[in-house]
């Protein structure tokens, strides 16, 4: 399929799922917006890497998705949004009645509201173009929940709930809005968590993977971020025109369960 002539938002991408997402639409022949809140040379080497190898326009525009000005700032200021991409995300882990406020109202803020401020400067630009696709990169924590992650459950609920408002607020319009809910992915971030987990428990990496980490994941297999970025692809195709306002599990089977 192709995307050739689309331009893609993808949020909070200079690692891990966003970028894996952005290479995937990029193949498809999507132009593509990098996100993140630094401003790194090795942050706009990214998206000159994937211009060069994928043949697209690809551009690294930072904005700070903790501010619901600089999220509507860079739909503004990418100037075509067909794609929308809401990726963005942080964690942190603690029981709620020690949960620190600035944690809570950060991940509320960039894994949620952040949505909800490029949905609103997105959708016009859809609308306008006569075509949408908006993407939110929820969690099997969207559809269920573990102990001391309250707010990233409550953030991913959220924006499951809020996925289902706009796919009806644009039913009647060749627009979708779904969310995609990821279980254990490889990603830099989860990779970095490995070595302490082996030293934490005493045992050898495969054995962290699968019994660890992987322990409500029924495949025993980290999801990839090819496959995430594949799943993004099929959303935007014709083929998925009719698929709006619901969830896709890439979880090996954990909501399942
Ligand atoms: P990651 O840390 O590799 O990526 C997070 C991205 O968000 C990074 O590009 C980071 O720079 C960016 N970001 C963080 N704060 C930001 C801010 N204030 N403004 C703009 N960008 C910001 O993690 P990931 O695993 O790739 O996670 C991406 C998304 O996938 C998140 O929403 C996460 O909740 C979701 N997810 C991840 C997993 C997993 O196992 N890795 C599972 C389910 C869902």
């Amino acid at each position: 399929m192709s995307l050739n002539g689309k331009t893609a938002i993808v949020t909070g991408s200079n690692s891990g799922i966003g970028l894996g997402i952005a290479r995937e639409l990029a193949r498809a022949g999507a132009d593509v917006v990098l996100n993140s809140f630094t401003d790194r040379e090795e942050d706009h080497a990214l998206a000159r890497a994937l211009a060069d190898e994928f043949g697209v326009k690809a551009r690294y525009i930072k904005a700070d998705m903790s501010k619901g000005e600089e999220c509507r700032n860079l739909i503004e200021q990418a100037g075509a949004c067909d794609i929308l991409v809401n990726n963005a995300g942080i964690q942190h882990v603690s029981p709620i009645d020690e949960f620190p406020v600035e944690k809570w109202d950060a991940i509320i803020a960039i894994n949620l509201n952040s949505a909800f401020h490029t949905t609103a400067a997105a959708l016009p630009m859809m609308r306008a173009a006569g075509w949408g696709r908006i993407v939110n990169i929820a969690s099997a924590h969207g559809l269920t929940a573990s102990p001391f992650k309250a707010a990233y459950v409550a953030a991913k609920h959220g924006i499951v709930g809020m996925t289902k408002t706009v796919a009806l607020e644009t039913a009647q319009e060749p627009i979708t809005c779904n969310a995609i809910c990821p279980g254990y992915v490889l990603t830099p971030l989860v990779e970095a968590q490995i070595p302490d987990t082996m030293e934490k428990y005493g045992m050898g990496r495969e054995e962290v993977i699968k019994k660890v980490m992987l322990e409500r994941q029924p495949s025993k297999e980290f999801a990839t971020v090819e496959q995430l970025g594949g799943t993004a692809v099929f959303l935007c195709s014709d083929a998925a025109a009719q698929i709006t306002g619901t969830t896709i599990s890439v979880d090996g089977g954990w909501t399942a369960l």
